[in-house]
């Protein structure tokens, strides 16, 4: 990763003006372990290595749905029934769809006309599904939870634990009548453009439970947003002999508390306490469930592919004096310390004097290797791009380094402790933050399975194989995440779009993504989505989501307040090329990632097994906005000020 010059330049970020040997040999000593660890993770079959079970007959009930109340659901009034019409239909009832909803509702369209079609059996979208002990969000919940200063809605802690959450979505769309706006169960299989209507077919299978038959519902609706998420698909490893264990399993996203006991409000999993317990995958998900496993199992064996690297959390109670004087003390304070996370964050210069959130995250500056060169623009040359790459890495040596001696200080056994600390930059995979995680290791009744990155071999009758050793286990737990972002809009909801002339979305994108402004594409008429590709990423999902959300409120309500009530919107192809182009230019701010452990966010490493510069400029076409979020925010704010809706198209 680094040759000599880039060692000095990486030692005089770091504030080395004059590296002694010894410093410049650490440096190289550090990445060349990294390389090395890499290595060892790269596999040829990148994400084809994972089982999409919504693809597999033999293994989709590992996504039946254990929260959904059909008794209940089947007794209202559907909002959506086929045949039905309606102006605009939002897919995701998450914080995304919601938001999109709300934003709507702002500029003016009406409740009557927004329907909402998620495949959950409720709202909340990731926190729906996702119910395991300890699940909390990492982000700080005062800048993370929506639309919190409209709600005047004071979180209980600085970090929000999964119901609270979850209620929250709920709270957003009973304060803004959306809740018989929605309809759940609802899996979208397909969308047509029907150009004669000037309208989107929007065929879906509601599941009805297990005494009705699917329902196919057919739905015709004027505008489409898909604010469908990148969590909803549990994937598991193809593990040779999955099918012949004969023990319990599930995966963490569908956690099963009738076999563990306990409940998503409280994890006392008091039907453990006989059993053997093993859990595969150590991110962000094992990082919290993983303690309360321990607290709770008669053994856990913790199945490590790749060690993930845990900060602290320090979560507090919100002091309800603090929040009145401080945190939320005056009008606009969440938009306020939105952006100074990001500021913070993306280490812009000059950085803020204050940082108000002031935590794991944001005392990491190196992480904005995620989101760009933020505040960088276009870095033309090469030698700017290697300063930029130089810099990220002496800033995340400073950091890795902590983290690493944090697994010394918290894990008492030396050899668990080496085999816990990661060996890889902070932005190569989703890092953690936890107080429990580490020290988690010391109980005698926690096994750390540590695969040197080759992962678990198979499966047998009684349980898990790895290292050679065969471990028998009751219960395997899967936390082994999800579908793979890198997929494109459609494929990764799972449905099949066709545009104008039967035009599919994923063919138009398999010869480069093109959008205008990352949330909508040329032949794809009225059909919105909130990025990622060609939009731009914050380490606070939310905070981008709703000036997503805001922008297509914007381009949907000016569309219908200038054109017809049957208007058209698309934008045209110059428009879109030269936004491509735009994304283009910016994609060198993600240099950094070259060379990273396979991870969810590089599709397994297929960023790097990229060939011939056609297919780099490809991809690199697919990226975020390389010069960062507040770039991108403002350069559609300013499209928007100028009101022209230019590169857009009316009919
Ligand atoms: P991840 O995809 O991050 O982790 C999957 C884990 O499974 C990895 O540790 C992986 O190892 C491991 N694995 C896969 N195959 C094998 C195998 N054959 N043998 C052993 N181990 C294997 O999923 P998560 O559910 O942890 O997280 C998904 C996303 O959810 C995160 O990226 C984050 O965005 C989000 N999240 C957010 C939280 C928040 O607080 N905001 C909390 C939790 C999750 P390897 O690393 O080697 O690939």
């Amino acid at each position: 990763m680094a040759d000599a010059a880039g060692t000095a330049v990486l030692a005089a970020t770091a504030g080395i003006s004059d590296p002694s040997a010894a410093v410049v040999q650490s440096i190289n000593d550090t990445h060349q372990r990294y390389a090395a660890e890499r290595d060892k993770r790269l596999r040829s079959d990148g994400v084809a290595q994972y089982i999409d079970v919504a693809h597999s007959d033999r293994l989709r009930h590992y996504q039946d749905d254990p929260w959904v109340d059909h008794t209940a659901l089947n007794a209202q009034e559907p909002p959506l029934k086929d045949g039905s019409q309606t102006k605009i239909l939002i897919l995701g009832a998450g914080y995304a769809g919601l938001l999109m909803a709300v934003r709507l509702l702002d500029a003016g369209i009406k409740a009557s006309d927004i329907r909402i079609a998620d495949s959950a059996g409720g709202f909340g979208g990731t926190w729906y599904w996702n119910r395991y002990p300890g699940l909390m969000c990492d982000i700080e919940s005062y800048i993370y939870m929506p639309l919190l200063e409209e709600l005047g809605y004071m979180p209980k802690h600085k970090y929000s634990f999964g119901p609270e959450l979850r209620a929250h979505a709920e709270r957003i769309a009973d304060h803004y009548g959306l809740r018989e706006k929605a309809a759940f169960r609802m899996e979208v299989k397909s969308m047509d453009w029907l150009d004669a209507e000037k309208l989107w077919s929007v065929e879906m299978n509601q599941n009805r439970g297990p005494s009705e038959d699917v329902a196919r519902v057919t739905v015709r609706a004027q505008f489409v947003i898909s604010a469908t998420g990148v969590l909803n698909y549990p994937t598991i490893p193809k593990l040779e002999g999955l099918d012949l264990y004969t023990g319990h399993a599930f995966h963490t996203s569908r956690w099963d508390y009738d076999y563990t006991g306990g409940s998503p409000d409280e994890a006392s999993l008091s039907k453990l306490a006989t059993k053997r317990v093993g859990i595969i995958g150590t991110g962000a998900t094992a990082a919290q469930c993983v303690p309360h496993l321990a607290n709770c199992s008669k053994e856990l064996y913790v199945f490590q592919r790749t060690p993930i690297s845990v900060d602290s959390r320090d979560n507090v109670s919100t002091d309800p004096s603090q929040w009145a004087t401080k945190i939320a003390a005056s009008s606009g304070w969440q938009a306020e310390r939105r952006w100074n996370f990001f500021r913070i964050l993306a280490n812009t210069a000059p950085r803020p004097a204050l940082d108000m959130v002031d935590d794991g995250w944001s005392r990491s500056p190196s992480i904005s290797a995620l989101y760009g060169a933020p505040g960088k623009g276009v870095l033309a040359k090469p030698e700017d791009v290697a300063a930029h790459v130089a810099g990220l890495h002496a800033l995340d040596l400073v950091r890795q380094e902590r983290i690493r001696r944090r697994a010394d200080e918290m894990v008492d056994d030396k050899a668990t402790a080496e085999k816990l600390k990661a060996w890889y930059p902070s932005w190569c995979k989703r890092p953690g933050f936890h107080d429990d995680y580490l020290s988690t290791f010391n109980r005698k009744n926690v096994t750390l399975v540590d695969t040197d990155g080759k992962g678990v071999e198979r499966m047998t009758e009684k349980g898990i194989i790895a290292n050679g050793t065969e471990y028998e286990l009751d219960c395997l737990i899967l936390s082994t995440g999800f579908r793979s972002p890198f997929l494109g809009t459609a494929a990764r909801a799972g449905m099949t779009v066709q545009g104008c002339n039967g035009r599919s979305l994923d063919d138009k994108w398999s010869q480069g993504v093109a959008t205008l402004h990352g949330v909508c594409s040329h032949d794809f008429p009225n059909f919105f989505w909130p990025g990622p590709s060609q939009a731009a990423l914050d380490g606070n999902y939310t905070h981008t989501a709703d000036h997503l959300a805001r922008h297509v409120a914007y381009i949907v309500t000016t569309a219908l307040g200038r054109g017809s009530d049957d208007v058209v919107v698309e934008p045209t192809a110059d428009a879109e090329e030269a936004w491509s182009m735009q994304v283009l230019a910016r994609a060198a701010g993600f240099a950094a990632q070259a060379g990273c452990t396979p991870s969810i966010l590089n599709g397994e490493g297929a960023i790097d097994r990229l060939t011939g510069d056609e297919e780099k400029m490809k991809a690199a076409r697919g990226a975020t906005w390389g010069d960062g979020f507040e770039s991108y925010a403002n350069t559609i704010s300013d499209w928007r000020i100028q009101g022209e809706m230019e590169g857009l198209v009316l009919s």
